[in-house]
């Protein structure tokens, strides 16, 4: 490894792939710098999959109460406090920020406090320092994408959500993909009038066509206010409301909008042009099957490539990015199989194909399908029903889709991604023994195809 350079290795932004690949880079004997000019832990930890998972437990409050009155409770109307929730939030991220900032000390990685730009291939510049390094590797994640519209400086994302002082009555969402169902879920499990207004027929377009069928009928029966099919044209301000108008000139008004309307890399401020590095159509950084840019010693993982765009994959990319170039083993990320949860509610995770693209991948297959009432709700006589389904081709009798909607769905599928993984059959499913009485034990006892192809 060349020493005239200032370190061995930049790592450009402290999310989970970037502080994975710094400190795991430093243990091969590394010399490691780590630029970061917000708080450590990136979109996940500080305001992505961790506060929204927290949030997402605390919407379950008063659906968790009303079951009680099934098993003998007599319970008064709880109360909630956003306030205490945030509170609460806030300390357990200031905490996971403390432990990132840690391993990074402990892990001998230099943290530069700053936002980095290129000045040429081998320098960054950080607030007026300049930093040299043989390869630098670029984790600067994503940000929120606006829509362009009239009065778009209205919309929060997910961003502020996090922060609001208040939770207000009415709140409407923009979008139907993983982070505006994720808080569809919250607002109205917190007892809000909730609007989710998307352009689509069903919300999450490239899941499985049953799962978005069976998660929309559940949304209605929650209560939600669903404006499918719909843009919003402009939003204007009145008082504290926001008035929303739709393509079709009809108008909501609302306490708060929040955009979801999907994500971009973070690129602009590194001033990429100056050095070469590649971008795709989509803006996001163009690599290879080794996280290589267009420039040989830049490499880049997590959002910023717009691969797949969850923590464990940037992770892994990170990982295999170490591997192959401080540890002279050269090794790429899989994508296939790689479980993915929404957790909405009701949570739903996926795995592998989905129907439509099984039936284009193999020329014949089996379905099977289960819609049940699960055991905890019956006693409450709660209607929510689970919904699961697997996806079976026929050549091999290979599992290739797997998808859950209801309770611990990405609980229940996690283990399930290991066996798809080792490439097991229907048989293997078959010969299983399932777990009673559990939910779970319905993906092992499903006996009938509901459906076939080819
Ligand atoms: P998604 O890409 O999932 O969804 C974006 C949504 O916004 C889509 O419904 C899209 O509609 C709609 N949209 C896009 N542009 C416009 C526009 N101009 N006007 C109106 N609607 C628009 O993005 P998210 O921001 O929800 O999430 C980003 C990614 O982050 C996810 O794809 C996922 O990979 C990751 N994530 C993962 C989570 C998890 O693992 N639980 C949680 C949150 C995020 P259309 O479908 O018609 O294109």
């Amino acid at each position: 490894m060349t020493h005239s350079f200032d370190y061995d290795l930049i790592v450009i932004g402290g999310g989970s792939g970037g502080v994975r690949g710094a400190r795991m880079a430093a243990t091969t004997g590394a010399k490691v710098a780590l630029i970061e000019g917000d708080r450590m832990g990136g979109t996940c930890v500080i305001r992505g999959c961790v506060p929204k998972k927290l949030l997402s437990y605390a919407a379950h409050g008063f659906e968790e109460v009303g079951l009680l009155n099934g098993y003998g409770y007599t319970t008064d109307q709880p109360k909630f406090d956003w306030r205490t929730l945030i509170a609460a939030k806030d300390r357990e991220i200031n905490r996971l920020e403390g432990i990132y900032n840690t391993l990074l000390e402990k892990g001998n990685v230099e943290v530069i406090r700053g936002w980095a730009r290129f000045l040429d291939a081998r320098t960054v510049d950080v607030a007026g320092k300049l930093l040299t390094a043989n390869t630098i590797l670029i984790a600067t994640g994503g940000q929120a994408r606006m829509p362009d519209i009239p009065g778009a400086e209205h919309f929060i994302t997910s961003n502020e959500a996090f922060d609001l002082k208040t939770l207000p009555e009415r709140i409407a969402i923009y979008g139907g993909g993983y982070i505006a169902v994720e808080f569809a879920g919250i607002f109205n499990g917190l007892g809000r009038d909730t609007h989710l207004i998307y352009r689509g027929d069903k919300p999450l377009r490239d899941f499985d066509e049953h799962v978005r069928e069976h998660f929309y009928d559940e949304l209605k029966n929650k209560g939600l206010h669903l404006h499918m099919g719909r843009s919003i044209t402009q939003i204007e301000a009145a008082g504290t409301a926001q008035i929303l108008t739709f393509d079709d000139e009809t108008k909501l008004e609302v306490d708060l909008v929040m955009a979801a309307t999907g994500r971009i890399p973070k690129v602009k401020s590194l001033e990429l042009d100056t050095v070469g590095v590649a971008l795709n159509a989509s803006g996001a950084i163009q690599v290879d099957a080794f996280s290589q840019t267009s420039v040989p010693h830049i490499y880049a993982v997590g959002d910023v490539t717009d691969r797949m765009t969850l923590t464990p994959v940037a992770i892994n990319e990170a990982m295999a990015f170490v591997d192959t170039v401080f540890r002279g083993v050269p090794r790429s990320q899989s994508y296939a199989n790689i479980a993915t949860a929404v957790f909405s509610n009701p949570e739903i995770c996926t795995l592998g194909l989905t129907e439509a693209q099984a039936r284009e991948a193999y020329p014949k297959g089996r379905i099977y399908t289960s819609s049940f009432r699960a055991m905890k709700h019956i006693l409450p006589d709660y209607g929510e029903r689970t919904f699961m389904k697997i996806l079976v081709e026929d050549a091999g009798d290979r599992v290739v889709g797997l998808h859950v909607v209801g309770h611990a769905a990405a609980e229940m599928v996690q283990g399930f991604a290991v066996a798809m993984n080792a490439g097991a059959t229907k048989a293997h499913f078959d010969a299983t023994v399932g777990i009673h009485p559990t939910s779970a034990e319905e993906l092992v006892t499903m006996r009938e195809p509901s459906g076939t192809w080819g």
